[in-house]
């Protein structure tokens, strides 16, 4: 699969698209915003010195090659017209999901196979508004992407094993390294395992037991992991922990997003993105 589509070119979508693009393939984008499509020479500016950092391979020749090889449109139609792939990462709302899958299953030829990049919908949420689900599966990928490369690909019941076993190739041609999930599961192997361990550590905190740097401490020299809990809070950024918390039953939880809100959000301390978080990292 050469020719690839990514629909919504937001923090994910324009890394997907350039991560693909750096690794060969010819990638058209599609958003519905023509200002965000004008910022992306600006996005790819973003993103060459951290490829420079953190990819071996990284030149200024190919980087400058991949950008080469990215083509932007708002037109759907000449979006998807010859893809072999689609990957959606349009905002996380099923109907805004499920709206643009129904326009792509008309406009895009028969051989084209369709991904979401989605983090919390299952793939039998999206997959009938395609209007053919049996080539629609998830891949997942991790904020940036160039570095922590991997694709989570899980299907459906309905997903074709053909499509998915070319989706994880795909997955695997552009850098990732495929997660092979063999069954749907609300937040993939990855978040299923983390959003409960980051979960345990908000609670000790706002119990008391231990302070930040004791949990981390603690966590790292018992396993050899190189970072804890709230050193991974920071690298997410304070904004989806927050969301998440808020809005969960447990009232301890609701307890840390009133704490993350006023101690940190409210401080300008919105994780590494910004030199600070839990942790100040200037
Ligand atoms: P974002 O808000 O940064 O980007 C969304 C983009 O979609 C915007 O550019 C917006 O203009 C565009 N858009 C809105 N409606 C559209 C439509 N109808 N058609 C096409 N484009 C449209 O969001 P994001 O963080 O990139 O997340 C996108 C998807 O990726 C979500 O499903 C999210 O769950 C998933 N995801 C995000 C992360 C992350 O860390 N941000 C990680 C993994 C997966």
């Amino acid at each position: 699969m050469q020719k690839l589509t990514v629909l919504g070119s937001g923090v994910l979508g324009s890394q997907i698209a350039f991560q693909s693009a750096y690794r060969g393939k010819d990638v058209v984008v599609y958003d519905i915003n023509d200002e965000v499509l004008a910022q992306l020479p600006n996005r790819w500016d973003y993103l060459k010195p951290l490829y420079l950092r953190d990819v071996q391979d990284a030149t200024g020749e190919k980087l400058d090659a991949a950008v080469g090889r990215i083509r932007a449109t708002s037109d759907l139609a000449d979006a998807v017209s010859d893809a072999d792939i689609v990957i959606e990462a349009v905002p996380e709302v099923l109907e805004i999901k499920q709206e643009t899958w129904a326009k792509v299953g008309e406009l895009a030829p028969e051989r084209t196979i369709f991904a979401t990049n989605s983090s919390t919908l299952l793939p039998s949420d999206i997959a009938p508004s395609t209007g053919r689900p049996n080539r629609f599966l998830s891949l997942h990928f991790a904020n940036e992407i160039w570095r922590l490369n991997v694709g989570e690909v899980m299907g459906h019941a309905g997903t074709d094993p053909e499509a998915y076993e070319a989706v994880a190739t795909f997955a695997e041609e552009i850098g990732m390294v495929p997660i092979r999930v063999q069954k749907e599961q609300p937040g993939y192997v990855l978040n299923s395992l983390l959003v409960p361990f980051l979960s345990a550590a908000a609670v000790l905190f706002v119990r008391g037991v231990a302070d930040v740097e004791t949990i981390d401490l603690t966590w790292r020299k018992s396993t050899g992991a190189p970072m804890g809990p709230f050193q991974i809070y920071d690298m997410i950024g304070m904004e989806t922990p927050y969301h998440l918390a808020r809005n969960n039953p447990d009232p301890e939880m609701r307890q840390f997003a009133e704490i993350v809100k006023r101690d940190y959000i409210d401080q300008g301390r919105l994780g590494t993105g910004v030199g600070k978080g839990f942790y100040d990292y200037s």
